[in-house]
Formats: C-alpha cells, structure tokens, sequence
C-alpha cells in the first residue's frame, strides 16, 4: 500500500514545499510580522500606521490557515498544527506562534517612494527607444519529453504568473538574459541543461539601464543597488520580501514609459539580464532565431541546433 508509505516525515517536506506558495496565492504580502515583531515594524516604518489604518487589523491566526490552503487530501488539521510550530517568521527569525501580519506595502504615499517615481521619469526623458543591437536569450530546464517551439519560450499565461523580480503576481514580464550562460546559471546550473532560444526584438524599446555607473544621485544608486539585491537564504525560507523594492522600480519605469530593465545577473558574474516589462505590447514583435541546447559540462555551449519552421523566421 502506497499509503502506508507515506510518513511523517514525507508529510512535512511537503507541508515546507507548498506553504509558502499557498500563502502567496492567498496574500501576496510584501511584508510578514509576527506577533514578537510587529511593533518594531510599526516603530520603524511611520508610514505603516501612519498611512494604513488596516494594518492592525490585517492579522490572522496562523492554525486558521488550514481550512484556506489546500492541504485537507494530504495532511490532517492535527499534523499541520505539529508543523507550523517548524516556521519562523520571514521577519525576525522568531519561532511563529498566533498570529501573523502580512502587509502590502503602499509605497505610493511615501515620499521617497515619489522621489524614486521623479529620478526614473527623469532618466526617461534622456533615453530614446532603439532596437537592441544583439539578440537575447531566455531559457527552459531542459525536458527531453518536450519538443520546443518558439512558443515554449514566450511568457506564460496570466493566471500563472507568479511574483517575481520585476512583476507582481499575474502580470506577464519576459525575463531574458544578454548571453546564453546567463539564462542557464540564472536557471541554477541545472544538471540536465537547458533549452535556450535566441531571440531579437523587432521594434525599438526603451531600455532602463540598472547597470550604468552614477554618482551623481545617492537615489540612483540605490535603484543601481536594489538590481543586486537578493536574500542570503533565497529558495529557504518560506517568503521572498526582497523583491519589494524592485517590483516597486518596474511600476515606477512602465509608468515613466520604459519597455525593459537592464540589470546585472546575481547568479553570472559579468551576466546581463533584460526584463521586458512591456511584454504584452510586445507580443508580436519577437523572432525566435534558434533553439538550442546548453549546459555545464564543460562550460560549452553542446549539441543540438534545432532549425526552427520556416514560418518563424519570417
Ligand atoms: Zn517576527
């Protein structure tokens, strides 16, 4: 009997695999405070209280959470109890225990968040779209059962867009990379390669380049510096806040007219990633012109060019 297989211990990997993703299709909170940490919060970011009167009411019992996300066919309202007392809160490290504060933030109201706003309009108005002189790359893990087509390597659809560096949940973004090596180390070096396809934009777009060399703006150089930011326990712990910030960035660089975000890879060094934050407008101006095969094994790029329907190239 399978089921007889399955133990405890099996239970609770499972339960780390899918919290934290439950959570954010419930929540999509920015920030998380537990019940040790949420006054510092609050003592530390006057706007919070200040600007958003729900936060103190925006709490919730974390055994509560058990009837909301999916669990009921794997685990029972008991072991899942056992298994919060596992967690500790994405904030303070502390162990979880009651109650939970996840909180968007409302950067709008800020007034260094319309600073942030004004330098980016500002640098929009020194840049004219041009189309990208060289092609770009993006990748998939590589799955032998899967025959690519140009189609595999477009954004997927809405309702599967989960939060990223440079998009809210939902909202479509191409994350590409300047050089095949960077799309496969930003894919982690996966064992089995990747499949990659290169691709040029067809129309001139209007690139916001993170990776320019500025002294002239301490807020410049903090958006410089949000482009490398990533969390020492990145794919640990249960909750991703350090993407706040940049997803914050990407609104403020649509609103101000930009196409794209230029910033440098955190898993390649000299790597250069482009996230097309137009992608829907976009969707019909990328010409897939080679999918390939990469991966490690020698740090070369291997095998197979799959010469793509003619109709693509057209
Ligand atoms: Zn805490």
């Amino acid at each position: 009997m399978i089921e007889d297989e399955i133990t405890l211990q099996d239970k609770l990997e499972f339960f780390h695999l899918v919290f934290a993703e439950e959570f954010d299709s419930i929540f999509s909170a920015d920030i998380i405070c537990c019940e040790e940490c949420v006054d510092e919060f609050i003592k530390y970011w006057p706007g919070v209280y200040i600007n958003d009167q729900d936060f103190q009411t925006y709490s919730i019992q974390i055994s509560s959470l058990y009837s909301m996300m999916r669990f009921s066919d794997f685990i029972t309202e008991d072991e899942f109890n056992q298994f919060l007392s596992d967690l500790v809160c994405p904030r303070c490290n502390q162990k979880l225990r009651g109650i939970i504060y996840p909180y968007n933030m409302q950067f709008n109201e800020h007034p260094f968040a319309l600073e942030v706003f004004q330098e980016i309009t500002n640098i929009s108005q020194t840049i004219d779209p041009e189309i990208l002189s060289d092609a770009v790359y993006r990748a998939r893990i590589f799955n032998n059962e899967i025959v690519y087509t140009a189609a595999d390597f477009f954004a997927p659809p809405k309702e599967k867009v989960a939060e990223g560096r440079y998009n809210h949940a939902g909202k479509q973004v191409l994350y590409l990379s300047e050089e095949p090596e960077t799309c496969f180390h930003e894919l982690r070096s996966p064992q089995e390669g990747v499949m990659i396809a290169n691709i040029r934009i067809k129309k001139p777009i209007k690139v916001l380049d993170l990776t320019m060399q500025s002294h002239e703006s301490n807020i410049i150089n903090l958006i410089r510096w949000s482009s490398l930011m990533s969390s020492p326990n990145e794919g640990e712990g249960w909750h991703k806040p350090h993407y706040v910030f940049t997803r914050f960035i990407a609104d403020c660089a649509i609103a101000a007219g930009f196409h794209a975000i230029k910033y440098p890879s955190v898993r390649f060094d000299e790597g250069m990633n482009l996230a097309l934050i137009s992608y829907s407008e976009h969707i019909n101006d990328f010409q897939v012109n080679e999918i390939f095969l990469f991966n490690d094994s020698n740090t070369k790029i291997e095998i197979l060019k799959q010469r793509l329907m003619e109709s693509l190239s057209s």
